[in-house]
């Protein structure tokens, strides 16, 4: 995280390294390969690499895959990409499931210490047996069956014998516990599945409370860092690494999960909208997902600066998603080239302008940064300006073009509109003007101000070019800080894309995929990787360009 900022996981490192307790930090970052990264990810990626960095430590990017049913190797993929896209390489790549038999091994060790039992209850029965925060649980009247019985059972769970549900192991903690962790909770189930990577060869699998600390633990990660949901667990964690008898003794450390205002976060709940058609797969430029902010034309410094500044505590409010807009556009200020981008556009005939005659005029590629030199557009009798800056008869204070009233085009000159041209329907299709050509950009005009400045682009050689303008995805409600689910799908914005069509700059036609621009008054845009095809250029608004955003 940020280098210079102190944060209570930090902390504990720190001491831990002074004391001795370890001499080097481990971390991992523990993806279960069933949905694509989201920015609540970036938060975790950001925490583990970057405080092993900091200390010159390990970070491990492990798969927990111990759900074969949810889980892809099209996840998996994805889910390296984007880890390295932010800016992070892993020292392993590992897969929980490569631990199976270790774990395996390991439960059977539980059972010979008469810390674990084969139980024949239903999950509706486990569940009614487990009690609740006020009434303690019952126990099972298969726990105190023989540990020769259990170890056979359990064998036989692992051989096939079985059908899903028949049967799973438990561990023998305290059904009266308060903390219903540890109501003998189940550690493996049974699961007739093929594995994106063990195959057909398991047809037992760990649940997830019983296999994450060991696969911390074969790891040799110090520090296990999760999310705050995790803190009841801990205990559970610690009972497993302990009567599992591991070598290596990890701690677990809970923080606040990431929540951002109007964006739905959970896996669970993106796979919904990917699959009900609501988003044009997980890498809609509407999704939060790393893909998806990608696509859109985030870039890896703005949501990284994002997350650092979101800090590391335990609580978790929602964060307003201005603030990642925030981070973008202080980003992509001296990066981006200027540019000018026609969206609906009107024809403009410059009628004192001599027919026939093209001039190229320079325009700085980027006035913040001067660095990025200049650039020549083309400009002649006919051009094309937005039907949003003419108006036929305007309000007071409208600055832009209307009959009789002059503007300056940027980069070029004043023009002043003469006349109408209408359709028989009477929609305006064209506007007559004329220039002043002592008004040229750059040549120090001085003798009348206008008030109105607005783009344009020459329309002989103007490149027809898609806008797509993005609004939330979610409306008004974050997902509940604690988790807790709500009907999202109601929540759906159903106008949160705006296709649009207009014109681009001839010198945009080299631009490649993922490529940013910022568009004289429109914005920040990125080239559509997915879209954009060798006729038609697709722009992502990644942001507008005015915000009352304040950090
Ligand atoms: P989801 O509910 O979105 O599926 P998850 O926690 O089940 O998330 P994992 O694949 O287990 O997803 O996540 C890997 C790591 O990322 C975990 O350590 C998890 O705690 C962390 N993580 C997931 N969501 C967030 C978030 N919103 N903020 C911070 N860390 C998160
Ligand atoms: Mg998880
Ligand atoms: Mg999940």
């Amino acid at each position: 995280m940020d280098n210079h900022n102190s944060n209570f996981i930090k902390d504990i490192m720190i001491k831990d390294l002074e004391s001795g307790k370890h001499s080097k930090i481990v971390t991992r970052f523990p993806p279960e390969p069933n949905g694509y990264l989201h920015i609540g990810h970036a938060k975790s990626i950001l925490i583990n690499f970057g405080l092993a960095d900091e200390f010159n430590g390990l970070t491990n990017l492990r798969f927990d895959d111990t759900n074969p049913l949810k889980e892809d190797i099209e996840y998996v993929n994805s889910i390296k990409e984007d880890v390295k896209w932010l800016g992070f390489e892993w020292d392993n790549l590992l897969f929980a499931s490569n631990y199976f038999e270790e774990m395996y091994k390991r439960a059977v060790l539980l059972i010979n210490k008469g810390l674990a039992y084969v139980d024949d209850l239903s999950a509706d029965e486990i569940r009614e047996y487990r009690g609740t925060l006020t009434a303690p649980g019952k126990n099972s009247p298969y726990r105190d069956r023989s540990i020769e019985e259990s170890l056979e059972l359990f064998e036989k769970m692992r051989s096939g014998m079985y059908d899903n549900g028949q049967k799973v192991l438990r561990a023998k903690i305290d059904m009266s516990s308060p903390n219903i962790n540890l109501r003998d909770p189940v550690i493996y189930r049974i699961a007739h599945a093929t594995h994106h990577n063990t195959g057909d060869k398991w047809c037992i699998y760990p649940m997830y409370a019983f296999a994450h600390p060991l696969e911390d633990a074969i790891e040799g990660v110090t520090h296990s860092i999760c999310t705050i949901e995790f803190e009841d667990q801990r205990p559970l964690y610690n009972w497993i690494v302990e009567n599992c008898e591991m070598e290596s003794v990890p701690q677990q450390i809970e923080f606040g999960r990431l929540n951002v205002t109007n964006t739905v976060m959970s896996k669970r709940k993106l796979k919904q909208l990917v699959d009900e058609g609501f988003v044009d797969g997980w890498d809609d430029p509407r999704m939060p997902t790393i893909s998806g902010m990608r696509r859109k034309g985030f870039t890896p410094e703005s949501i990284r600066a994002f997350v650092s500044e979101t800090g590391v505590h335990k609580g978790s409010g929602a964060v307003d998603s201005q603030m990642l807009e925030h981070f973008v556009r202080e980003d992509l200020k001296l990066k981006a080239p200027r540019t000018m981008g026609v969206i609906n556009p009107l024809k403009v005939v410059i009628t004192n302008y001599p027919e026939g005659q093209i001039e190229l005029l320079d325009a700085e590629v980027n006035p913040e940064n001067p660095e990025m030199g200049s650039r020549k557009i083309p400009f002649s009798r006919e051009i094309y300006i937005e039907q949003d800056d003419f108006m036929e008869e305007p309000p007071k204070k409208y600055f832009r073009l209307f009959p009789g009233n002059e503007v300056r085009l940027k980069n070029a000159y004043f023009i002043k509109c003469e006349e109408v041209v209408k359709d028989p329907n009477g929609n305006v299709v064209e506007l007559r003007c004329t220039y002043d050509p002592e008004t040229k950009s750059g040549t120090g005009f001085t003798g009348r101000k206008v008030k109105g400045t607005i783009h344009w682009v020459e329309a002989a050689h103007a490149v027809p070019a898609e806008f797509r303008l993005y609004e939330p995805l979610i409306l008004d409600t974050a997902e509940d800080a604690d988790g807790v689910e709500k009907s999202f799908l109601e929540n759906v914005n159903p106008n949160s894309l705006e296709v649009l069509q207009g014109f681009v700059e001839p010198n945009m036609k080299e631009s490649r995929p993922q490529e940013k621009f910022q568009f004289f008054r429109h914005g920040y845009f990125n080239v559509d990787p997915k879209h954009t095809t060798v006729d038609k250029l697709v722009f992502n608004r990644i942001v507008s360009l005015k915000s009352s955003f304040k950090i």
